[in-house]
């Protein structure tokens, strides 16, 4: 039994790590003594091989306690090598209030070997090159499922070396034909894809496959959870060390069962310690084109993204979709981004002079938030208006306008302090600053404070051009 379930799962603390490490204060790990260095590990800031004295010979046993410790209640899987790897998994906690999330769901786009080279191509290209900025943060997808659907070998091979030779991105090799399966993996055999998927009767082929291509394996038994996990053990025994469990995706009255099996199973590794849980989960959203009849694509599109983003907060690892429009996957990247930021940080950018196109001294000045999400709405407001112009970036801690005011950490005192620090002074002659609208409360204090003249803007920033032509005077 780990150390871990050993201590009922509690809290960890820094005593916990601290009680196994060499205690001598040398510094070598770069913080001031050992008790800091415990610290740092317990909120995952820093790792134990930082500690060199860690890593000798008479430490061993402690490196491995704290190893056994400090082991995610899921375990982190690597899909592909080098630059195309992936990581899945490695979560340390049920809810993201508890601790960020790691490693963000990993989305993959199906292609088949019954698609047309040139769509293969097309459809791969597209996954590759998604590429969309959020916040300051570019949203990408991950990975290429590629799917056997003819039952012909010869042809999966074929389009497994296509894919591979066209992508970036780590691959999902989809059969349950163990010979099919290998004919893949002897299309790209040093590649390390995901394999799907070890059932009840295939498993010890495909186990053997996992072994011999070295290839992380799917263990899947479709809302069955005792044979999922009792599969995982199974292949575990023969040797398959890194495993991902697909409990089913099931769309209308299965959609309930969908979740409960995904939770079921993420409770049992987080707040049970059970390690057999303890591993990576599959959502398969295509399922939603499955029968699709006459249904119109775009529908079925909307639902695939409803049920991705469900899966997304439901614990998902990775997800195999077969819609490939932005505007479907946006929702689903956006929602991914937002689950997997840290809830304990805003996020805030930093606060300073931003400078949009070649302003003069003529040039209009305007102060936002340094909320993410507002900042980059202005800036892109901006931008897309090849606006000349400053916009003064206030530390408000994260907050946005309107809550800024209300919380007071947007004040006055603040916007006073940001236009000195920006050095805006001595860039342009006049002495007029534009502030949203939402912070109009504040107007009359900002001018006593900051000397400077306020002209209260629009509450939305798309309405900033507009409201140049008719307003700005310097
Ligand atoms: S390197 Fe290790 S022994 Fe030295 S201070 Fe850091 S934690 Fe302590």
């Amino acid at each position: 039994m780990s150390e871990k379930k050993k201590a009922g799962l509690k809290e960890l603390s820094p005593i916990d790590i601290y009680k196994l490490l060499p205690k001598i204060n040398c510094k070598e790990c770069g913080v001031d003594n050992c008790m800091a260095f415990a610290t740092k590990i317990v909120n995952r800031e820093l790792s134990i091989d930082q500690c060199p004295p860690l890593l000798k010979k008479e430490n061993e046993k402690a490196y491995a306690k704290l190893q056994d410790i400090l082991k995610p209640a899921v375990k982190e899987i690597i899909v592909g090598v080098g630059d195309k790897a992936k990581k899945i998994g490695g979560k340390l906690v049920m809810y993201r209030h508890e601790f960020t999330y790691k490693n963000p769901t990993a989305i993959a786009i199906d292609v088949t070997d019954e698609m047309s080279e040139q769509e293969i191509v097309s459809r791969v290209q597209k996954t590759d090159n998604f590429s969309f900025e959020y916040i300051g943060n570019t949203l990408k997808l991950d990975m290429i499922a590629v799917r056997c659907t003819s039952g012909d070998a010869d042809k999966f091979k074929a389009v497994v070396k296509k894919v591979s030779e066209t992508t970036k991105l780590p691959m999902i090799l989809c059969t349950l034909n163990p010979a099919i399966a290998e004919a893949g993996l002897m299309a790209a055999p040093k590649a390390r894809p995901l394999l799907y998927a070890a059932n009840a009767s295939n498993w010890k082929d495909m186990a053997e496959l996992a072994l011999m291509y070295n290839c992380p394996l799917v263990a899947s038994a479709p809302n069955d959870l005792n044979t999922l996990v009792s599969l995982a053990k199974t292949l575990m025994a023969y040797g398959v060390k890194d495993i991902v469990l697909d409990p089913g995706t099931f769309m209308n009255e299965g959609l309930g069962d969908t979740l409960n099996n995904f939770t079921m199973l993420r409770r049992a590794a987080t707040k049970g310690g059970e390690e057999l849980a303890g591993l990576p989960l599959m959502g398969v959203p295509m399922v939603a084109w499955v029968d699709k009849g006459e249904t119109a694509d775009d529908l079925i599109k909307w639902r695939e993204a409803y049920i991705a983003s469900m899966l997304i907060v439901r614990y998902a690892d990775v997800l195999v979709l077969h819609g490939n429009d932005g505007w479907s996957l946006l929702p689903t990247t956006v929602l991914r981004q937002n689950i997997y930021t840290d809830p304990r940080k805003p996020v805030a950018v930093a606060p300073g002079l931003k400078v949009f196109g070649t302003p003069d001294e003529n040039s209009p000045v305007f102060f936002t938030s340094n909320f993410a999400l507002t900042y980059y709405t202005v800036a892109s407001d901006l931008d897309t208006n090849k606006l000349n112009a400053y916009l003064i970036v206030v530390d408000t801690e994260g907050s946005a306008i309107d809550s800024g005011v209300a919380g007071r950490k947007l004040t006055a005192e603040r916007v006073a302090e940001a236009i000195k620090a920006s050095g805006i002074e001595g860039k342009v002659k006049h002495r007029k600053i534009i502030i949203p609208g939402k912070a109009s409360r504040i107007s009359g204090e900002i001018e006593e404070l900051s000397g400077w003249k306020v002209q209260v803007g629009p509450r939305d920033s798309s309405e900033i051009p507009k409201y140049l032509i008719e307003k700005w005077q310097p």
